[in-house]
């Protein structure tokens, strides 16, 4: 009888541990592969999707089918479809595929790489299906070319790069203003001083102390946003897009495997606590921090890890990133950054990060070579 793992989400972590585990040629093994999204997204390059004319989608989406068929049609399935709800100890999964067929799956170990989204339909993740992320990003686009004014919620480096991508597009033509919560930018984070230094070049007003309370239409023009922050302003504007807090993808897991924000509790080894066959990677734990490097170094931590296990011996601790790198692109010439507490210079950055936005990265996870 064959082991089953079930893979939920196909994203940096579910698709990275499908790829390491079907590499292996386990003997016995069937790994099936559950995800909204029958296409993986590299999010990191939404930011500049919505410039129009930069990016196509055929850049940032690639078919995970694609991706999968190289291995023994027996050693996988992909289902394009969404987890509904766990039971750990009855050990299943329910599911709702893409055609709407609700169905049952039965497991030996399980692997929750589900997630997260921003709120407030913005297309930052894949928060549905690959088609209505499309259709998100062509709409986001078009708004961007239509607005004169545009309202950036959320100084985090979600918030930065917006704000970058916008300034360095049409800076010199279009209004965009950046709100902060705070009084700096990114929490205060050490990058803080030099990110704001680089949006400034691009003509972005930043806005600080400036917490968005409420939303709504603006009564003298329902297509215009009338954006009401903390302090009483009402600032209102032509797009609003906002790229504040990261909500964890785990609705479908028993809320006593949650912590009070929704993440999944882990071990050391990335099992999930009080299961002993139940692992969690990536944003769904957001551990020390969301992030694709910190996601796939536990990506490959589960996999070791299940590889152990399936052979009958314990799991051991999943080794973290050796260093901490943050690094936010402004723009498509410059950006911030810093290496632990070692500052990047500007250019070095865009280097390393804004000339791609990573998608000559996207290769090794569509053929499997970064697992
Ligand atoms: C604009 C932006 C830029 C970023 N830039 C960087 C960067 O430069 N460096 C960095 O380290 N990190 C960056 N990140 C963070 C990075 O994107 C995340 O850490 C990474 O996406 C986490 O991967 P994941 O596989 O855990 O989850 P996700 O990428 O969130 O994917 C989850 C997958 O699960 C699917 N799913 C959701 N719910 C269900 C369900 N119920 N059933 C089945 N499938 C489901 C989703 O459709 C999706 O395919 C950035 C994030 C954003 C938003």
């Amino acid at each position: 009888m064959p082991a089953t793992v079930v893979i939920l989400g196909g994203s940096f972590a579910g698709l990275h541990v499908a790829h390491a585990l079907l590499k292996k040629n386990i003997k016995d093994l069937k790994v099936v592969l559950v995800s909204k999204n029958s296409h993986f997204y590299w999010n990191l390059a939404s930011v500049r999707r919505i410039i129009p004319g930069v990016l196509k989608d055929e850049d940032i989406f690639k078919p995970i089918a694609q991706a999968l068929k190289k291995y023994p049609e027996s050693s996988y399935e992909f289902i394009v479809g969404t987890a509904e709800e766990a039971d750990f100890d009855a050990k299943s999964v329910r599911i709702t595929t893409a055609s709407g067929e609700s169905k049952s799956l039965s497991y030996d170990q399980l692997v929750i790489a589900t997630g997260s989204h921003t709120a407030g339909g913005v297309p930052w993740k894949a928060e549905g299906s690959y088609e209505e992320v499309v259709d998100l990003l062509k709409a986001t686009e078009e708004k961007v070319k239509a607005a004169s004014h545009i309202v950036v919620a959320g100084a985090g480096s979600t918030g930065i790069e917006v704000a970058g991508e916008l300034g360095y597009e049409f800076g010199k033509t279009k209004e965009i203003v950046l709100l902060s919560a705070g009084e700096k930018l990114i929490n205060g984070d050490q990058i803080a001083g030099p990110a704001a230094n680089e949006l400034k070049k691009l003509n972005v007003k930043i806005q600080y102390n400036a917490r968005v309370a409420e939303t709504r239409p603006s009564a003298a023009d329902p297509a215009k946003t009338e954006v009401v922050l903390a302090n009483g302003e009402t600032v209102t504007t032509d797009l609003y897009l906002p790229t504040m807090g990261l909500i964890p993808n785990t609705g479908y897991v028993p809320a006593k495997y949650l912590n009070e924000n929704k993440l999944v509790e882990v071990e050391d080894t990335l099992r999930v606590k009080g299961t002993s066959n139940v692992w969690a990677a990536g944003d769904v734990i957001s551990k020390p921090r969301a992030g694709f490097m910190i996601t796939q170094k536990q990506a490959a931590g589960v996999s070791k890890n299940l590889e152990l296990v399936l052979a009958g011996k314990e799991p051991i601790v999943a080794k973290p990133l050796p260093m901490d790198i943050l690094a936010c692109s402004v723009g498509r010439s410059r950006g911030a950054g810093r290496m632990n507490t070692f500052k990047l210079p500007s250019f070095g950055v865009y280097l390393a990060k804004g000339r791609t936005m990573g998608l000559n990265m996207m290769p090794g996870y569509i053929d499997g070579s970064v697992a």
